[in-house]
C-alpha cells in the first residue's frame, strides 16, 4: 500500500503536468472506485482549470478553479500514468511508444483525464481500493479522510514534544501508536518499522514508557529526526515499490533496496549480525532486531 513517499512521489509527478492546465475531458469507465464517483462527477470537472496541487497525509488533492477540490486516494494498487498528446510516455531522457494497454485502453485504466493541452492522465487500480471525490473546498478539513489527521510527519507541528503528549498514557505498542493516523499522518508499516530500528526503540514497547514526567526523553526527539530522516530519504528515492506502485513515468521507487529490517526476516541485522525477526502487531507483519531494539 502506498506510504507517505510514495503518495508525495506521484503527486510530484503529476504537479508539473496538471497545474495551470485545464481539464478539456472526462472518462470514467465504471461507476466508482472503493465508493461510486460523487454525482455529476465528469461534468464538475470538464473545463476546470487545476489551481494547485498538494499532498495531505495519502491524499492527493487538487484545487480546480470552480473552488471544489479533488481527492484521490490510490488504495492498494492505485497509479497515475502520464501520456503525452503523442501517446508517448515519458522516461526521463527516453521515449517509448505507448501500446493501446498503455495509452488509457487496459483492463483496470477506470478514469482518464484529457488536459487542454492533449496530455492523457490514465488512472489504473487492479484492486479498486481507491477513493476519488470531488467537494468544496470549504469541506476539506471536515473529510472523512481528512477530518482528525494528525500533523505532516515532515511538518513543524510535530515534534517531541506533540509526540510526548499524545503518546502519554498510551498503553499500546509503540508501533501501533505511529501508525494511528490520528498521532501522526501518512505513515504507515514500512517506514514505522524502520525508523524504530534506527532509533532502537522496540515495536513492542509500550508507547508510554518514552514519556518522562518531567521534561522531553531524548529518544522521542530522535524517534521524529528519524521518522523525518527515513521518510525525507524514500522520498529522495521515489518511494519503495513492492508490487505495484509506480511512478507517473512507469519508474518504479528505489528505496526498497535500502530497507535495513522490512522485509528481511532471517537476514543478518545490519548494526549487529543477529538474524531480522518478524512479528505479527494488529494483523501486520513487523520486521525488528531484538537485540538493536530495546
Ligand atoms: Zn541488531
Amino acid at each position: 500500500m502506498p506510504e507517505l513517499p510514495e503518495v508525495e512521489t506521484v503527486m510530484r509527478g503529476l504537479k508539473p503536468v496538471l497545474e495551470g492546465r485545464a481539464i478539456a475531458g472526462v472518462a470514467l469507465r465504471r461507476e466508482g472506485l472503493r465508493f461510486p464517483f460523487p454525482e455529476g462527477f465528469a461534468k464538475r470537472l470538464e473545463g476546470r482549470r487545476v489551481t494547485g496541487l498538494w499532498r495531505r497525509a495519502k491524499c492527493i488533492l487538487a484545487g480546480l478553479d470552480s473552488g471544489d477540490v479533488l481527492l484521490v486516494h490510490l488504495g492498494m494498487t492505485g497509479r497515475f500514468t502520464v501520456f503525452s498528446a503523442a501517446g508517448r510516455r515519458n522516461l526521463g531522457e527516453f521515449y517509448f511508444e505507448a501500446t493501446a494497454g498503455e495509452a488509457g485502453e487496459g483492463p483496470h485504466d477506470h478514469v482518464v483525464l484529457t488536459l487542454d493541452d492533449r496530455t492523457r492522465v490514465v488512472y489504473t487500480d487492479p484492486r479498486r481500493f481507491g477513493i476519488m471525490d470531488l467537494f468544496p473546498e470549504s469541506q476539506a478539513a471536515d473529510h472523512k479522510l481528512l477530518r482528525g489527521i494528525g500533523p505532516e510527519p515532515l511538518g513543524n507541528a510535530f515534534d517531541a514534544g506533540y509526540l510526548a503528549a499524545r503518546l502519554s498514557g498510551k498503553a499500546a505498542p509503540l508501533k501501533a501508536a505511529l501508525l494511528d493516523q490520528r498521532v501522526v499522518a501518512g505513515l504507515g508499516n514500512i517506514y514505522v518499522c524502520e525508523a524504530l530500528f534506527r532509533a532502537g526503540l522496540s515495536p513492542r514497547r509500550k508507547a508510554k514508557t518514552l514519556v518522562k514526567k518531567r521534561g522531553d526523553d531524548p529518544r522521542l526527539a530522535a524517534l521524529v529526526g528519524h521518522i523525518r530522516a527515513v521518510l525525507a530519504e524514500a522520498i529522495a528515492a521515489g518511494g519503495s515499490t513492492l508490487q505495484d506502485f509506480a511512478h507517473t513515468d512507469g519508474a518504479e521507487g528505489q528505496f526498497q533496496q535500502r530497507f535495513q529490517v522490512y522485509d528481511r526476516e532471517g537476514q543478518p541485522c545490519l548494526s549487529c549480525g543477529a538474524d531480522i525477526r518478524r512479528l505479527v502487531q494488529a494483523g501486520r507483519s513487523t520486521f525488528y532486531c531484538r537485540n538493536c531494539q530495546t
